[in-house]
């Protein structure tokens, strides 16, 4: 009795397991959600349904721990300033994170705190290495992965994830329905959504233990295949903090005999490495971290993007990957690295243009992940893609799904196609396009574009950039 409380402000970390910042607070607690609008990099469509449903379920686990979720909208900085006087509360707690916008919301939020006599103290973000911990021997940040991550690797045993508080005992105070947030979209389009995702940390939790029974073990060699469900499907739980990335860490940890560990902790790796680039350049998710490139001749193609948006290119694999990411908020890597080379190469569009799609359509949209993922593919980035190296759809659509079931999925249109031709159905004779019910420009367009003269065109425009 007579403990002031202590706020704890959630923000992508929608979790009460291995949380540093909840676990820190005695006494009675208030645990806060502020749906903050200002500033570029709102959360898009998908993610909005996704943050609906995370909150739901926040709530609710909450109030079952005795206590309760309080939920605000308007400016963090003014909103948690202002609830922390109502409680009478002496601290707030955050998660830290890296995006610059955010660093810079906490700097205004810790003033506002102080100003007013209240504690503001963070805690390390939802990653394994606090950036700056993993450095070369000068002390410099690392620009290319594999040493990054080698030297992470020799960091030490991660810490342990803590448990979550069984009771919670929070004091009264003003708060918003979750439905007054409106995070829910009025036209009914997340049925895709719903089917194939259940938001929240208890869908977390299932999702990891799926994974690690049934898919870790052939993890290296099935993750580049999207006909398969080959890799953890865990990254909107990740991107929202239902789950950290310690408690993934740890749990993989304990199959010591999978074959496929070692390249699933690796990939988190590349998470890890993201927002390792974004901590050092802030500018990541706009500018070119290789400079020649601020001079790229990229296209100016409205019709050319917006075929690309809807899956509507006439290149099966493309459209397949385009169609799985708005139906279902998410992507198979392999093929968003096929759909970004063809968008920034054969299309010869920006990367800016793919990052901000995938921003408004992915449901682990992450600032770090997709600035990093994007300039990778674009040639422009730390650790780089060669810029020679343009995929071909349709052999990349061949190797990676033989037989097509991939496309069948996700371009009914083209489900009686035969495996031959299923990823160059203007190579099929008039014979075998009748038969499975296509007429090409009619049910399913003819290609966009001819890939060999993108090839050729998109060179050129490296080459330019190369050679200044
Ligand atoms: P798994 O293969 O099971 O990997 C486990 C976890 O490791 C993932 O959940 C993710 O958190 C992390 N991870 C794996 N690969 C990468 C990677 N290359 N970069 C960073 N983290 C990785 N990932 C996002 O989380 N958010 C994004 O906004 C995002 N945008 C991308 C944009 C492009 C153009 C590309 C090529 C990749 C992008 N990725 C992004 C990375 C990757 O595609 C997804 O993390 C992965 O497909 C998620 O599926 P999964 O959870 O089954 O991954």
């Amino acid at each position: 009795m007579g403990h002031a409380p202590t706020i704890v402000w959630l923000r992508q970390d929608l979790r009460l397991a291995d949380h540093p910042a909840l676990a820190a607070a005695d006494g009675p607690v208030v645990v806060a959600f502020v749906l903050d609008e200002d500033g570029p990099w709102k959360p898009g469509g998908a993610s909005r349904w996704w943050l609906h449903h995370s909150l739901a379920a926040l709530g609710a686990d909450l109030t079952s721990r005795g206590g309760r979720l309080v939920l605000l909208k308007g400016s963090a900085e003014r909103e948690i300033p202002q609830l922390a006087r109502q409680v009478n509360a002496d601290a707030v707690h955050w998660l830290r994170r890296w995006e610059p916008e955010e660093r810079a919301r906490e700097a205004r939020m810790a003033e506002a705190l102080r100003g007013l006599g209240v504690a503001p103290r963070d805690f390390p973000a939802d990653l394994l290495f606090e950036p700056g911990t993993v450095r070369t021997k000068g002390g410099a940040p690392f620009q290319v992965f594999t040493p990054f991550w080698r030297c992470a690797m020799t960091l030490g045993p991660r810490p342990l994830p803590l448990p979550a508080p069984e009771r919670i005992e929070s004091p009264d105070c003003a708060e918003l329905p979750l439905d007054e947030l409106g995070l829910m979209p009025a036209r009914p389009w997340w049925q895709g959504m719903a089917e194939n995702w259940q938001p929240g940390e208890a869908g977390a939790r299932r999702r990891l233990a799926e994974f690690l029974q049934s898919g870790l073990d052939s993890y290296a060699v099935m993750r580049d295949r999207p006909d398969h469900v080959g890799t953890s499907m865990l990254s909107p739980h990740l991107a929202f903090g239902e789950i950290s990335p310690r408690q993934v860490w740890h749990a993989a940890q304990r199959h010591p005999e999978a074959a496929g560990l070692e390249t699933f902790l690796k990939e988190l790796g590349w998470r890890e490495f993201s927002h390792h680039l974004l901590a050092t350049n802030p500018d990541l998710p706009s500018k070119p971290l290789n400079p020649a490139f601020a001079a790229f001749p990229w296209a100016d193609d409205p019709l050319g993007l917006r075929a690309w948006q809807r899956g509507m290119t006439g290149f099966p694999i493309i459209d397949a990957g385009m169609r799985q990411l708005w139906q279902t908020g998410w992507m198979h890597n392999r093929v968003r690295m096929i759909v970004g080379s063809f968008l920034v190469k054969d299309l010869l569009l920006p990367w800016q243009v793919g990052e901000a799609w995938f921003w408004d359509t992915l449901l682990d949209a992450n600032t770090a992940a997709n600035a990093a993922s994007w300039q990778w593919i674009a040639g422009c980035g730390a650790d780089a893609a060669p810029y020679f190296r343009v995929f071909n759809p349709v052999l990349q659509g061949e190797k990676f799904d033989p037989r097509g079931r991939y496309v069948r999925q996700w371009v009914p249109e083209l489900a009686a196609m035969p495996d031959l031709t299923i990823h160059r159905p203007w190579e099929a004779p008039p014979h075998v396009l009748a038969q499975a019910g296509i007429r090409l420009g009619v049910t399913y367009p003819h290609p966009i574009l001819d890939h060999g003269a993108a090839r050729r065109r998109a060179l050129n425009a490296y080459g330019q950039v190369k050679g200044g």
